[in-house]
Formats: C-alpha cells, structure tokens, sequence
C-alpha cells in the first residue's frame, strides 16, 4: 500500500441491467480495501461508440482515494468485472458487456506497461467518460497534456 492519492474511474455498461451493473460495482467498491469513493456521477446514457452495432451504454465516473498500486487497483477493477459475470474471452473488442471498469487517471502517474497504461490512452476523446468525469473531479490533470478533465472535456463539446 501507498499513501492515498487521488484516482478517476470510469464505469460503463450495455447488457442486462445497466443500472444495477453500475450500482453493483459502485457497492463493490467501497467494500474494497484501500479504496474510498469520494464522489460518484450521474449516469449518463450514451450512444456506442466504435465497434459492432450495440445498444446504448449507460456511463457514470467515479472519484476515488486509494491507497492501491495502480497495478493492484486494476487488478481489483477486472475482479469486480468477473464478479459481475463477465467474461472476456466470450467477447468482441468493443463489443457489448455487462461490465467495463477503467482506470482513467491515478494522481500524476504516467504508466505505459504491458496490460496497463495510464492516464487510459483513450479517455481525453470520449465524452462519454469526459462528461461524467467533469462532474466529481473536473480539476484532475492528464499528466500526459497537461490538460484538466474540465478543459479536455470542454474542447470536445465547446458548448456548456
Ligand atoms: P478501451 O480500453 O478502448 O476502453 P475496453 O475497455 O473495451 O476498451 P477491455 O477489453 O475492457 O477494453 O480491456 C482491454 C485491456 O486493456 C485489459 O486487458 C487491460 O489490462 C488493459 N488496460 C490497459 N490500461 C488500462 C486502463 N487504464 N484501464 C483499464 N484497462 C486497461
Ligand atoms: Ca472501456
Ligand atoms: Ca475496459
């Protein structure tokens, strides 16, 4: 364990019961040691970006203080995925799942491994994780811009 640092996560679902999805993972969560839910979005529902044709997702975005490796945080994300049912080897890339946790930002870090890279390589051009995130942390930084969550979400959607 570290001393806590701040971390976002974005949580998405388009199978089943997205709500409870969303929910169950939340509950998770703040029964996960050296993990504290600070604040927690509204959901968002979106529009499938990318990939086969799919429903809508519903999104949310969580602000978390942990005391987790990032390593160790993912780990515990992809758990919680499992718990929930799903299985990754039944998937398309993109494609529909009951459950998609990432790891967005983790304080300042700046990780490029294999199986984990932060700040999330994708997240500073979807506004299906921007938005939500703007709500609990919109001061964060992405390290790797030097660009706020607000600023980056701003620039995608220049109303608001
Ligand atoms: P995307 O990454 O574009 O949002 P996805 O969430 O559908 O796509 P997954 O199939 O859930 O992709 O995950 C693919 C791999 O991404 C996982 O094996 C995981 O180890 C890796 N990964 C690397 N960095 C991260 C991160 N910051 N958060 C979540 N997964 C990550
Ligand atoms: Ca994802
Ligand atoms: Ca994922």
């Amino acid at each position: 364990m570290v001393e806590p640092v701040p971390a976002a996560i974005a949580l998405g679902s388009n199978l089943g019961d997205r709500r409870a999805a969303i929910h169950y993972a939340l509950a998770a969560l703040r029964r996960t040691p050296g993990v504290d839910v600070v604040s927690v979005s509204s959901f968002h529902e979106t529009a499938p970006v990318g990939g086969v044709p799919q429903g809508p997702y519903l999104n949310a975005a969580a602000s978390l203080e942990t005391a987790m490796p990032p390593r160790d945080l993912l780990a515990a994300l992809h758990a919680i995925e499992r718990s929930f049912g799903r299985d990754r080897a039944r998937e398309q890339r993109w494609g529909p799942r009951t459950l998609d946790l990432d790891l967005i930002l983790y304080a300042d870090a700046v990780i490029n491994e294999p199986g984990l890279t932060v700040p999330h390589p994708r997240a500073h051009e979807r506004l299906f994780v921007l938005d939500p995130l703007a709500e609990v942390a919109p001061d964060l930084v992405f390290p790797t811009l030097g660009r706020t969550v607000r600023d980056l979400r701003d620039a995608l959607r220049p109303r608001d």
